[in-house]
């Protein structure tokens, strides 16, 4: 987890420039795991096991799978729980000469109602390239297990530069690195991707097998060949890719069908946000007081098609809301029901 600090900060308008080639590292590529927290550092403690306890157990995981590759050489920023600064971690990153540094995570929410992955990547030049096309793997890997893709983003500090210390203090260093959250631990639709050793051991794996994608690794045993595996191409951005920080511009909600003997509603949503996608949406029968759980945007583009159960009892009127892959929500007027 990591907290937030929103500022205001000018950004340029993204112009994209020439289109950047996806970066094979001079062999053998030094890839550098970092289980994010450690010693004081507890990260996200809602669990009884605090967060730092998870990020070096999938580190560990992630490290053996993918020494099962040739011409690889892995890392781990620290394997005794201590405390390490992140400029700290990005400097054995550079010592080492990494190609690349992941940073490990788990996530929560302050009002625990999110759920999914995301990937957190550098917001400039050919580290940004080399960030989304990397994140591109993981999110994949995320969501064969069921997991929610909740983006690839970049966050701007109040100096104008990378939010994310690591991601910061690697980036000074020319050294692509990228923020891995791998689920919430605190939703019921994520929580069964931790409460076992075998799903921990699957989030490393996968996260080994993303790596090996993206370098285009082929195993030791000559069984597993990714070396002519094409991941993602992107464009590296001509300006600074900034993060989303305004809501979705507005949420329409249109009732389609009322059947008041099964008490279903059928509505038509529409928004619109232009800067990041749609998120997930919820909705309110007692005016906004209290919401249901969110679920996901599942549209075509701004539009989508919600049914929902109202229960039992009278209710006087509906209300729906929108939220973007910044988590910045939209509320549409209320629905009369009689
Ligand atoms: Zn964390």
């Amino acid at each position: 987890m990591r907290k937030f600090v929103f500022g205001a900060v000018l950004c340029l308008a993204v112009v994209f420039g020439f289109s950047g080639i996806n970066v094979k590292a001079a062999e053998p590529v030094v890839v550098v795991i970092d289980p994010g927290h450690g010693g004081s550092n507890l990260g996200t403690d809602y669990l009884p096991i605090p967060e730092k306890n998870y990020t070096m157990m999938v580190a560990l995981y992630m490290k053996e799978q993918l020494e099962t590759y040739k011409d690889v050489k892995v890392y781990l920023t620290h394997t005794d729980d201590v405390d390490m600064s992140l400029a700290e971690r990005a400097e054995f990153a550079q010592n080492v000469g990494a190609d690349f540094l992941f940073s490990l995570h788990f996530n929560m929410s302050i009002s625990h109602t999110l759920y999914g992955s995301e990937v957190w990547i550098p917001s400039l030049g050919e580290l940004y390239s080399q960030g989304y096309s990397a994140g591109n793997e993981f999110i994949k890997q995320f969501s064969e297990m069921g997991l929610f893709n909740r983006g690839i983003k970049t966050r701007i500090g109040n100096s104008g530069t990378d939010y994310y210390g690591v991601i910061r203090q690697c980036a000074i260093r020319d050294i692509p690195a990228i923020i891995v959250e791998h689920c919430h631990v605190d939703n019921i639709n994520d929580i069964a991707n931790i409460q076992s050793p075998e799903k921990l051991k699957e989030f490393g794996v996968r996260d080994a097998e993303a790596v090996a994608r993206y370098f285009g690794l082929i195993s030791k045993d000559g069984n597993t060949d990714y070396s002519t595996y094409a991941p993602l191409a992107v464009p590296v951005p001509a300006a600074r890719v900034c993060n989303d920080t305004t809501a979705p511009l507005y949420l329409n909600a249109k009732l389609i069908n009322y059947d008041r003997t099964e008490k279903y509603i059928t509505v038509e949503l529409n928004s619109q946000d232009n800067e990041s996608a749609l998120q997930y949406y919820a909705y309110s029968i007692d005016s906004g007081a209290t919401w249901s759980a969110y679920q996901p945007w599942i549209g075509n583009g701004n539009i989508m098609t919600a049914t929902v159960n109202l229960g039992f009892g009278k209710k006087s009127s509906i209300m729906f809301k929108v939220t973007n892959k910044y988590d910045l929500e939209a509320v549409s007027p209320a629905i009369r029901l009689n």
